[in-house]
């Protein structure tokens, strides 16, 4: 039953390949992590509602994963190619706060984030500001054949690894368009590995090295932490597809450098076997973006009463590798699908789970192996769960546990969550429930009466408050805020 072979799509060779672990029966895997700036926006967290079905995966397959996720703290840029300010500083200027301070308020809201996704911990959150040796010495054992020195910092001389930037694929002689505004480097995307504190001025976070006091570049940071807590090569690293223009090629650039490795023909010299990414998510009136006002992070779909699993469910019915468009009607859909799994678990919940080999859910089982192990199919992963839920005349104990078995992938957290959890309850609504249910008896009693009129004039009424009447919900007669 959980036997078709884990096929994972690789960036490196954009191709589906067997999964095959480079040290038997475990599963290494780095995730790119945020930078804690700024709260993290919905589209980010689906970065890790993804390496968390990664990592779920890998354990449904039987392997003793081992997954790391870093935090940024300093290094990186507002340009991922090498201009700009490091986001860091920038941020804690415009506050006059102590940069820690902010780190320590957005890692707290990340994780926040992550545990109201249902995202499973790490073995290891890396900050990468405890890494700071570690990374000076990776930079030392690599500068002499590999960088040069300018005012401004250490560079990575991009010519001296073969297959520089084959991640990205795009990649130009001028480095993809990259505006080479640094004077004096060698090739366009030659990018800081050491960034030196300009004469005269302080930043709130830097170090001494042979390179000058300073703070280390975006791209060491992954470089170093992966290699420290997972070796080389390790089994995967993901992130966003933005990643794989150029952090990441980056990174891999490094990574050569530092083992003294060949080309990329052969994926493990990149460090990686693997290199994983998901799609965007995007939304039209760019309310993603983190400068603008009010953007879309978890906390606001929360306030606006959604329950966060709404928003996972979101997420999972489409593939990682599909840009996913954001809308409230979406995320309506995703709840009210998510509702009616809750609904029918709800009647499993004082079952005992039984064995998972009866042949009624033999099918479900194998559609749901296949879909997982076809990278990481959970739309049709998610369908096979919703079979499974319809299997009539059952032993409850034995769908509790093959529907467990399922959920152990998905993370829905199905037996962990109610309907009533799952309502509508915006932040501040100020409409009572009695009310509520009050007008909707005598809207019903109307209705039952033919006076349609009465019905629709409590309809507005019930509207003008902010509750709509959800008729016909397939889930019975509700209504939500
Ligand atoms: P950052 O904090 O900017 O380093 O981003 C954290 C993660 O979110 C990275 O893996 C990014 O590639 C990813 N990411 C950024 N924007 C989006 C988006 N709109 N949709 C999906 N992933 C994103
Ligand atoms: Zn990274």
């Amino acid at each position: 039953m959980q036997d078709h072979p884990l096929k994972l799509f690789n960036s490196l060779t954009r191709q589906l390949e067997t999964f095959e672990p480079v040290h038997p029966g475990e599963a290494r895997v780095y995730t790119c992590g945020p930078t804690v700036y700024n709260y993290p926006h919905i589209g980010n967290m689906r970065a890790y509602v993804f390496a968390d079905i990664l990592g779920r995966t890998l354990s449904y397959k039987g392997y003793k994963l081992t997954h790391v996720i870093n935090i940024t703290d300093v290094g990186h840029l507002t340009d991922d190619a090498d201009e700009g300010e490091d986001k860091m500083e920038k941020m804690a200027a415009e506050r006059a706060q102590s940069i820690w301070d902010i780190a320590k308020h957005y890692t707290e809201a990340y994780w926040a984030d992550v545990k109201a996704l249902n995202i499973r911990q790490p073995a290891h959150w890396s900050i990468a500001t405890d890494y700071i040796d570690p990374m000076i010495d990776f930079a030392k054992s690599i500068a002499d054949k590999h960088c040069y020195e300018l005012e401004s910092g250490l560079y990575f001389d991009v010519s001296t690894v073969e297959d520089y930037g084959r991640l990205a694929r795009a990649i130009t002689e001028d480095g993809e368009g990259r505006i080479d505004a640094v004077q004096g480097k060698r090739n366009a995307a030659d990018f800081a590995i050491w960034r030196k504190t300009p004469v005269g001025e302080k930043r709130q976070m830097e170090w001494d090295s042979p390179w000058g006091r300073g703070a280390p570049g975006w791209h060491l940071e992954c470089s170093v932490m992966g290699h420290a807590l997972l070796g080389f090569p390790f089994d995967i690293h993901t992130g966003g597809i933005d990643h794989r223009e150029i952090h990441h090629p980056n990174e891999i650039a490094q990574n050569q450098a530092f083992c003294g490795c060949g080309g990329l023909g052969e994926a493990a010299n990149s460090g990686a076997r693997f290199w994983m990414h998901n799609n965007f998510l995007v939304e039209r009136s760019g309310k993603m973006s983190k400068s603008s006002g009010e953007f879309l992070r978890l906390q606001l779909l929360i306030d606006k009463g959604y329950h966060p699993l709404a928003y996972r469910m979101m997420c999972l019915q489409a593939h990682y590798r599909s840009e996913l468009e954001f809308s409230w009607e979406g995320l309506e859909a995703a709840l009210v699908r998510l509702k009616r799994m809750v609904m029918a678990v709800e009647r499993l919940a004082d079952a005992q789970p039984g064995a998972i080999d009866h042949p009624k859910f033999a099918p479900m089982l194998d559609k749901f192996d296949a879909a997982v192990a076809d990278d990481l199919n959970t739309p049709i992963a998610l369908t096979a769960l919703e079979e499974a839920l319809a299997v009539k005349k059952v032993d409850a104990g034995i769908k509790r546990a093959v529907i467990e078995h399922m959920d152990a992938v998905l993370g829905l957290s199905l037996f962990g969550i109610t309907r009533a959890d799952l309502r509508l309850r915006p932040k501040g609504a100020q409409i009572e429930e009695v009310k509520i249910e009050d007008a909707l008896a005598r809207r019903m009693a109307a209705r039952a009466d033919k006076d349609f009129a009465t019905s629709d004039a409590l309809r507005d009424e019930l509207a003008s408050k902010g509750v709509e009447v959800m008729d016909g919900d397939p889930l019975g007669w509700e209504w939500k805020l």
